[in-house]
């Protein structure tokens, strides 16, 4: 390129408007088949396990508390999921899908990546049982 050239174009480019955003001040819808959190309606899950099966990095563990009773939650690993929708795909029952606005996700803690779905008193049965100390460990 002549100088000549480059010159003209440094020049134009001081009159004409950034393509790129000023991202977080400025801000545009995500596109509607966007893939951003992982979102469970727990109501018409099975607990078939088609989800978490072919999960290429382990994001999602189904615990059964009462399969009868089709109560389950669901463990999401923020920080392991790549967005692949693959667990969507897998769901025949349709519990899963990907939300297309939330999707700003750093955290700065560790746990907060680790998220909980279901039912709020099966969520809360499930946390409780992890901090309950093992009856069989020496205290
Ligand atoms: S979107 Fe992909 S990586 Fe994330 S939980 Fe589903 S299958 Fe796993
Ligand atoms: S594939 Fe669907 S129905 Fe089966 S366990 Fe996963 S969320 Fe539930």
């Amino acid at each position: 390129m002549k100088i000549g050239t480059m010159l003209k174009d440094v020049f134009e480019s001081f009159f004409k408007k950034p393509v790129t955003q000023v991202y977080p001040l400025e801000k545009v819808d995500t596109p509607e088949r966007f893939r951003g959190k992982l979102v469970y309606n727990p109501q018409a899950c099975t607990g078939c396990c088609l989800c978490s099966k072919d999960c290429p990095s382990n994001a999602i563990e189904l615990v059964t508390l009462d399969r009868a009773a089709k109560r389950f939650v669901l463990k999401y690993h923020l920080d392991r999921c790549v967005y692949c929708g693959q667990c969507v795909t897998n769901c025949k029952f349709k519990c899963m899908s990907m939300s297309s606005t939330d999707w700003e996700l750093a955290a700065v803690k560790k746990q907060d990546f680790e998220v909980y779905y279901g039912n709020d008193a099966d969520v809360d049965e499930f946390l409780a049982k992890l901090v309950a100390p093992n009856p069989g460990t020496p205290g």
